[in-house]
This record gives C-alpha cells, structure tokens and sequence, in this order.
C-alpha cells in the first residue's frame, strides 16, 4: 500500500448517518460540501430494484453532485450511499466510514454505470472499442467476449452497422446511444443519466429517449436527471424535486408533476415546462 492508501485506511472519513433501508440504492442523510459551502444538506432517498427514478430540480440544487458521490465520483461529507448493501468508496468499521484505495474503487463502482450530458466517448477509440475498453480492461471478459456483448448492445441502442465508426463520424445521438451501450457493458446494477438529451440537437432527442425507454420497460434500475417533464412522467415510477441540496417533494409522477405541494416545486414546473 502507498504512504496515501495507508494513510487513507487509518483515517475516518466520516461518521454515518441514520441507517439505511433494503433499497437497491440507499442513500441515507447525505451531506457534501465544496470548501466551506454544504451544497447537499441531508439527502436521504431510496430506490427500489427495477425501478425508475427521475430527479428533477433547478440548475445549482446539487442533481449531478449527487448522481456523482452515488458512484464515488465524489466524497461525501456525511451519511451513506450503498449499492445493494455495499459501499463503493468506503468501508465501515464500528459506526464510522473510512475511504477505500483507488483500485478497490475502480473495481466496485462497475455496479454503476454512468451517462453524462456529453457522452465522454474516447475519440481516438471506435464505438466497438469504447465498449469493450472497461470489461477488457478490467478482465471482466476476454477481447472476443467483449466483443461479442458489444455488437449485441451496439444492436440494442440501434447501431449495429456503427461498430467501427469513430466517435467524430456519429452525430451527437449516435454518440450518447453509444454511450448508453458502454456503461451497460459491465451489467451495472443501476444506471445514471446526467441529463442526457440536454448537448443534443432537438431532432436527436427522440432516439436517445427511445433507448433510455427500452431500458426502462426491460426492468433496468434507472435514476435519470432531466428536464424533459413529459419523458419523466411518462418512465419515471418514482419523482423526486430536488432544490437547494434538499429533497423539497418525492412521490409518484402524477403527485410530483401534476399536483405538488410545494410552490418551490410548482414554480419550477412553470419556468420547465
Ligand atoms: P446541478 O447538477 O443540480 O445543476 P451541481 O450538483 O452541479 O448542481 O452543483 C451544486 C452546487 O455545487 C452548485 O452551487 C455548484 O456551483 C456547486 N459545485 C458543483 N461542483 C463543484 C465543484 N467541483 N467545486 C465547487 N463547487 C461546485
Ligand atoms: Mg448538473
């Protein structure tokens, strides 16, 4: 272990906060600052197995800080984040958390797959090979294994005859759908979606929805930041507002969208919508 790691292993990052539930993804009293300023104050939220969540919220009220501390992408300050019981960045020992060594991360956030806002492709690699470049990497599967699973999910987001283009040859929906294949590539057991139609053209949202659909419908656990209202009430099983770095309302997307009852909630929509 380096001087860091070990470092790291003896020192308690944080104290956990109030325990969490049987959710596939637990996050259970979340707090995060940057510097000085708590930008997540208290966060608590679980999310069932199979099921759709949209979060929803003003630009600043903290939606990608907290899809980022999901899969450690960011620390956090105070509580917990598990997937399926299990820590990415942490482990317990006694009632506090210590941070785990980058490898160790690497190896656990794979349960998560992430899709940003703009697809992040390599571009010095093909469609194929962005999607085989983690389960290769990580030995997860052998090159012709990956392969093999990469035409199937290339097949999936309907670009089959793409395999070899490179990400500068595919228009900016062919990129995200390519991207939505690769972080299905390492069968995460729930995905993230920072809002991802909000790069594209107008005319390349509708075959970007229709994929993130498809996964809805197949029973994928899916948490999605969007300001698409009509596409989240129409997948989402579950809403959540988020505002400020609290969860101002959550409920179901006939309670959340239709009638909320917070104004905070309900001036968003009108400004969205
Ligand atoms: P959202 O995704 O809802 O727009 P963010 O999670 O990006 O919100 O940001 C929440 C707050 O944290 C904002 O005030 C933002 O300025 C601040 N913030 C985000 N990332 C950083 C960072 N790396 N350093 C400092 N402040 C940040
Ligand atoms: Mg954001």
């Amino acid at each position: 272990a380096t001087a860091a790691e070990a470092a790291a292993a003896d020192t308690p990052e944080h104290d956990l906060g109030s325990r969490p539930g049987t959710g596939l993804v637990e996050i259970a009293g979340v707090h995060k600052s940057y510097g000085p300023r708590e930008v997540l104050h208290g966060i608590t939220l679980t999310v069932e197995p199979g099921q759709v969540v949209a979060l929803l919220g003003p630009s600043g009220s903290g939606k990608s800080t907290l899809l980022r501390a999901i899969n450690h992408l960011e620390t956090i300050d105070r509580g917990e984040i598990t997937i399926d019981g299990e820590f990415i960045g942490y482990e317990q020992r006694g009632d506090r958390l210590y941070e785990l060594p980058e490898k160790e991360v690497l190896t656990r956030r794979t349960r998560v797959g992430m899709v940003f806002q703009n697809f992040n492709l390599f571009p010095h690699l093909t469609a194929l090979e962005n999607i085989i470049e983690a389960p290769v990497g990580l030995k997860r599967a052998s090159r012709a294994e990956a392969t093999a699973r990469a035409r199937e999910l290339l097949e999936r987001v309907g670009l089959a005859d793409h395999a070899e283009h490179y990400p500068r040859q595919l228009s900016g929906g062919q990129q995200q759908r390519v991207a939505i294949a690769r972080a299905l590539a390492l069968d995460p057991a729930v995905l993230l979606f920072d809002e991802p139609t909000s790069a594209l053209d107008p005319e390349l949202v509708g075959e970007v929805l229709s994929v993130i659909r498809d996964l809805a419908h197949s029973g994928t656990t899916l948490i999605i930041v969007t300001h698409e209202i009509g596409f989240a009430s129409e997948v989402a099983d579950h809403v959540v507002f988020l505002d400020a770095g609290r969860v101002v309302e959550q409920g179901s997307p006939e309670q959340v969208l239709r009638a909320p009852e917070q104004a905070r909630t309900q001036e968003f929509l009108d400004w969205v919508i």
